[in-house]
C-alpha cells in the first residue's frame, strides 16, 4: 500500500498507515489536523507533503417526492460532476459518476452530449460517497456506478475505488451491494470476471439485435452481441453472480412485443435478470417515453418466457437525476450559480 511506504519514509511504525487510511477513507477527515491519534510532528510533516482534497458543493436539487437528491460538485480544475442519492425502503443508494463527460455516444443519453473531458481520479469517485454522506447526514448502504461516464473506460481507478470503499479501513460497503454498469466494453468485462471482485455487473443492452444496438449503443459496432453475451455468460460462470441487463424502453424504437421475444431468445439459458427502464426525457433527443401498455406487454412477454424481469422505479426525473439525465455542466469558478 502506498500509505505504508509514506509512513516508513518518515520512520513511523506501519500501523500509522492504517490509522491514516481510516481518517481519510472512513471518517472523511478534511485536514491532517483532524488525525488526532498521530504525533503532532508527524502531522506537521503530512500537512506539508499531502493535500486532502474535498469536493466543493455547488448545489443540491431535491425531487418533488424528496426521495432523490442530486448534488453538483466542483472539482479541483473547475470541472463539475453530479452524484445522486436515492432513499429506498431497504436503504440509501448513491449513484456515482466515473468520468467528466462520456465518450460512448449512446443515442439517447445526456451524459455524452457535452463530450468527454477526463477520467475521474480514485479520490474524486470516493469523495462523492463521503461528500453525499456529509451533506445529507445519511449513511450510504448501496452504490451504483451508474452516473456520468463509462466505468469500464476508467477501469483502474474504478476498481481502486471499489477496493477502498469496501475495505475495513473504508466505508465497509460490501462489494455485493455495489453495481457496476457498462455499455459493453467486452475485453474489460472479461478482465473483471477474472479480477476476483464480487460486484454486481449491469450491462446496458437496450436492443435485442445488432442492427438496432449498433444504432442505439455505438460501442456495439466494435463489440457486437455475439461477443457481449458470451462475455456476460462468462462473468456469471466465473463469479456466480447474476448479470443484470438494463433495457431502456424507447417509445416505438425498441419496445415492441417482437423485440421482447427476440430479447427473451437472446437471453434464454443465461444466469441473468432484465431491468426495464422507461426512457427518461432528454430534450436534445427526439425519442419518446414508452406507453404504459407497451411497458406492460414487453414485461409480460419476458415473464412468459421465464426471464426474470423488474421495472426500474423512476426516481428523480423531475430534477434531471434519473438514468441517462446526468450531464456535464461547466461553470467557470467564481461565477454566481
Ligand atoms: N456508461 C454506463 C453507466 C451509465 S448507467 C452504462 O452505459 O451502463 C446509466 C444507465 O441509464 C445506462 O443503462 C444507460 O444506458 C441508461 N440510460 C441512458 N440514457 C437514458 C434515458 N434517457 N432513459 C433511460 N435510461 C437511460
Amino acid at each position: 500500500m502506498e500509505l505504508e511506504a509514506l509512513v516508513e519514509t518518515h520512520g513511523e511504525p506501519r500501523y500509522r498507515a492504517q490509522q491514516i487510511a481510516e481518517w481519510v477513507f472512513r471518517k472523511g477527515a478534511g485536514s491532517v489536523e483532524e488525525f488526532t491519534n498521530l504525533p503532532v510532528r508527524f502531522r506537521e510533516c503530512l500537512t506539508r507533503e499531502t493535500v486532502i482534497g474535498r469536493l466543493e458543493l455547488v448545489e443540491t436539487t431535491v425531487s418533488g417526492r424528496s426521495d432523490t437528491a442530486k448534488h453538483l460538485w466542483r472539482l479541483f480544475d473547475g470541472q463539475t460532476v453530479e452524484t445522486v442519492l436515492m432513499r429506498h425502503g431497504y436503504g440509501r443508494t448513491v449513484c456515482v459518476s466515473t468520468q467528466v463527460g462520456c465518450r460512448m455516444g449512446c443515442r439517447f443519453c445526456a451524459s455524452g452530449l457535452g463530450g468527454w473531458v477526463r477520467h475521474l481520479r480514485v479520490g474524486e469517485i470516493y469523495d462523492q460517497v463521503l461528500a453525499v454522506q456529509r451533506v445529507s447526514g445519511q449513511t450510504v448502504t448501496h452504490i451504483v456506478l451508474m452516473g456520468m461516464g463509462e466505468p469500464l473506460d476508467n477501469y483502474e481507478n474504478v476498481l481502486k475505488f471499489v477496493e477502498n470503499v469496501s475495505a475495513a479501513y473504508g466505508l465497509r460497503i460490501s462489494q455485493r451491494r455495489i453495481t457496476l454498469s457498462t455499455c459493453g466494453l467486452v475485453p474489460r468485462i472479461r478482465d473483471l470476471a477474472r479480477a476476483g471482485y464480487s460486484l454486481t455487473l449491469a450491462v446496458s443492452l437496450h436492443a435485442p439485435n445488432n442492427e438496432l444496438r449498433n444504432d442505439l449503443v455505438p460501442v456495439n459496432r466494435k463489440h457486437p452481441l455475439e461477443e457481449l453475451i458470451p462475455a456476460c455468460a462468462e462473468y456469471a460462470a466465473l463469479t456466480g453472480r447474476r448479470v443484470s441487463f438494463e433495457y431502456a424502453l424507447l417509445g416505438g424504437l425498441n419496445d415492441s412485443p417482437e423485440s421482447a421475444v427476440e430479447l427473451a431468445d437472446l437471453l434464454t439459458g443465461l444466469l441473468c435478470h432484465v431491468n426495464l427502464i422507461p426512457a427518461n426525457p432528454v430534450p436534445e433527443y427526439d425519442y419518446s417515453a414508452p406507453t404504459p401498455t407497451a411497458v406492460r406487454a414487453f414485461r409480460r412477454v419476458l415473464e412468459q418466457r421465464g426471464i426474470p424481469v423488474s421495472l426500474r422505479r423512476e426516481m428523480g426525473a423531475d430534477i434531471g437525476a434519473a438514468c441517462g439525465q446526468l450531464r456535464r455542466r461547466y461553470r467557470p469558478r467564481g461565477r454566481k450559480e
